[in-house]
C-alpha cells in the first residue's frame, strides 16, 4: 500500500485558496496519477504499515493530510459527522459532566440527552452567556461548543470560552462545521478537538455523508487523537474510500464556494431584513448560513418551503444548491427553536436569482393567508 500523500504542501506556504487545490497529491513522478487512488480493499498483505482497513485507508490519509493542514492540526475522517462527534464525546466519563449550549444542532442534542439519561450530567448555557460558561467550567469534564449555533445562529465567545477551558485544563471540543476552517480555526484559539459533519461545506455537493475529527500536533493532541483513533477503529464508524474520495474533490473548491455563498448570504441577510412577511432575520455577521422567522404560524412557515422552486426543501445545509427547511418539523429539535423559523443554507446559485425565488414565496403565501 502506498501510504504517501504526496508533496507535503503547507497552508502557511500559499494562500488557503492555493493549499486547498495543491494538498494532498500524490508525489509529482514522470506518469503518476495526480489525484490520490481510490482504494478499495479490506486488507493488506503483511507487514505493511497498515494491516486491516478499518485501521486505515490511503484515500484517507490524503483527504486528512488536507483537512489537518487546514486546522491546524492532525485529522481523523469518520463514517460521519455524528460518528465524530460520538468519538469526540468518549472523552468524557461515563458518568461525568459536559458543558454546551443550552441548544445545538438536534443530533449532538439528542446525544447529550442520551448521554444524560444513562448517568452522566450536561450543564446548559445559553450561547451567549459568557460568564455562565466560565462560572460552570469548574464543574465541567468536557466543554461542548458550536458557533453559530444551528439553527439559532447564536454566536459563542470562543477566544475567551476556550482559552478560559485551556488555562483550567478543561478538554473542549467545537463542531467546526458551519463557519469551515475558513473563518474559524478553533485549535489557534485553545480547542482541543475540533469535529466536523464532512457531509456539508467540505464535500460541499450533497453527494456523501462523512465527519471527522481534528486535533493539535502537541503532546496532548496527539494523545487525545491516539483515544480517537482508537475510539474510531473499535466502534467502526469508518468512511468508505470512495465518499473520502469525493469529500477530497469537494474541498479543491472549497475556498471559491464557501466565498460565493457567503457574498450571497450576506446580501440576503440585508434584504429579508426589510421583508414584510419577515419576523426576524438572524445572520451571524458572515457565513453562508442564516436563519429567518417568518411572519406567520408553522403551517406557513411550511408553504414557504413548499412555494420554492430553486431552493431545495431538504434537510441539510453546506451544498453548491440552497436549501431551507423548518427546523421544528423534526421532533427532536430543541424547544428553544422557534416554530416558524426556517433555516437557509446558501449555495452558489445566482443571488437575484435566490432572491426572486424566496421573495416570491414569501409573498405568495403573505397573501394566501386567512
Ligand atoms: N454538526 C452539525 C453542525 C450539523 O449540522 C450536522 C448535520 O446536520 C452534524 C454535525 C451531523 O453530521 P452528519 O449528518 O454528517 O452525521
Amino acid at each position: 500500500m502506498s501510504d504517501d500523500p504526496g508533496p507535503h504542501l503547507s497552508p502557511t506556504d500559499v494562500h488557503v485558496d492555493s493549499y486547498l487545490v495543491g494538498a494532498g497529491r500524490p508525489a509529482r513522478q514522470p506518469g503518476a496519477s495526480v489525484n490520490p487512488a481510490v482504494e478499495l480493499t479490506s486488507t493488506y498483505a503483511a507487514d505493511g504499515p497498515v494491516n486491516y482497513a478499518r485501521v486505515g485507508n490511503p484515500t484517507w490519509t490524503a483527504f486528512e493530510e488536507v483537512l489537518g493542514g487546514l486546522e491546524g492540526g492532525r485529522a481523523l475522517v469518520h463514517a460521519s459527522g455524528m460518528g465524530a462527534i460520538s468519538a469526540a464525546l468518549s472523552l468524557v466519563p461515563p458518568a461525568g459532566t459536559v458543558l454546551a449550549p443550552d441548544q445545538t444542532y438536534n443530533g449532538t442534542w439528542d446525544l447529550l440527552t442520551a448521554f444524560e439519561a444513562s448517568g452522566g450530567t450536561v450543564l446548559r448555557r445559553h450561547a451567549t452567556d459568557t460568564a455562565g460558561f466560565l462560572d460552570d467550567l469548574a464543574r465541567a469534564d468536557l466543554v461542548w461548543l458550536e458557533s453559530p449555533t444551528n439553527p439559532l445562529m447564536d454566536v459563542i465567545d470562543l477566544p475567551v470560552v476556550l482559552g478560559a477551558a485551556r488555562e483550567r485544563g478543561v478538554p473542549s471540543v467545537v463542531d467546526n462545521t458551519l463557519p469551515t476552517p475558513l473563518l474559524c480555526r478553533p485549535l489557534t484559539l485553545g480547542a482541543d478537538v475540533v469535529v466536523h459533519s464532512v457531509t456539508k461545506y467540505l464535500a460541499g455537493h450533497s453527494d456523501v455523508v462523512l465527519g471527522a475529527t481534528v486535533v493539535g500536533t502537541d503532546a496532548r493532541g496527539q494523545a487525545i487523537g491516539e483515544r480517537l483513533r482508537l475510539h474510531r477503529t473499535l466502534h467502526g464508524a469508518i468512511a468508505g474510500p470512495l465518499e473520502v474520495y469525493l469529500a477530497l474533490r469537494g474541498l479543491r473548491t472549497l475556498a471559491l464556494r464557501f466565498e460565493r455563498a457567503s457574498a450571497s448570504a450576506a446580501e440576503l441577510a440585508r434584504r429579508l431584513a426589510d421583508h414584510a412577511f419577515v419576523e426576524r432575520v438572524r445572520y451571524p455577521g458572515s457565513g453562508a448560513m442564516l436563519a429567518i422567522d417568518v411572519a406567520g404560524d408553522a403551517a406557513a412557515a411550511e408553504r414557504v418551503c413548499a412555494a420554492t422552486t430553486l431552493w431545495l426543501h431538504s434537510t441539510s445545509l453546506g451544498g453548491v444548491e440552497s436549501q431551507l427547511e423548518r427546523r421544528r418539523r423534526h421532533p427532536s429539535e430543541p424547544l428553544g427553536v422557534p416554530e416558524n423559523l426556517l433555516r437557509l443554507s446558501v449555495g452558489i446559485e445566482h443571488v437575484e436569482d435566490l432572491w426572486r425565488d424566496l421573495d416570491r414565496a414569501l409573498c405568495e403565501v403573505s397573501a394566501s393567508r386567512p
